[in-house]
């Protein structure tokens, strides 16, 4: 279901539906991505319920990413301990999803730069629970707080019971 692919320094993996219906653009994130090296592993997905699974294959830290032909977003920075964990990154996309016009939209060659600058906000930025976003059509960048599931066994910052049931 997913592809990999190693660069220099990381490893990369891509959502197959993205590696099918753009080859070249993901062929041109792995080259751009081997000529600049970095810290984290990254997962790229065209769509939002799947990043952050993706990433789960990777070694961490992890980046993943979701990119369509108009937006890209680099989620937290996933360490494997703290902050938001890639699950409830996929939660997360699916329930802010601001530009459902795009959905299943593929990402072009100006999508490629947009990815690394992205990426390398996150990663400078280094926060477990901010994903940022860049906007292709006017190159706005904007950061968002990504919420754990109240309920998630894994970073879910509610854990207590629920009260009992009153008789
Ligand atoms: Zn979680």
């Amino acid at each position: 279901m997913y592809h990999t692919s190693v660069a220099a320094s990381r490893q990369l993996a891509f959502h197959a539906q993205l590696s099918s219906v753009a080859p070249a653009f993901c062929n041109a994130l792995i080259s751009a991505f081997e000529a600049r090296g970095g810290p984290c592993s990254i997962a790229v997905s065209g769509s939002r319920d799947s990043p952050g699974d993706i990433s789960q294959l990777l070694p961490v830290p992890v980046v993943a990413v979701y990119v369509d032909a108009f937006e890209v977003l680099a989620g937290p920075v996933w360490t494997g301990a703290g902050g938001t964990c890639p699950v409830c990154l996929d939660s997360w996309l699916a329930m802010n999803s601001p530009h459902d016009d795009a959905r299943g939209s593929t990402p072009g060659d100006a999508a490629v730069s947009a990815v690394v600058e992205i990426v390398e906000v996150a990663e400078r930025e280094h926060r477990g629970d901010v994903a940022y976003s860049l906007s292709m059509p006017d190159g706005r960048v904007q950061q968002h707080p990504v919420l754990s599931r109240r309920d998630c066994q894994r970073c879910g910052t509610h854990r207590t019971a629920m009260p009992p049931l009153l008789p």
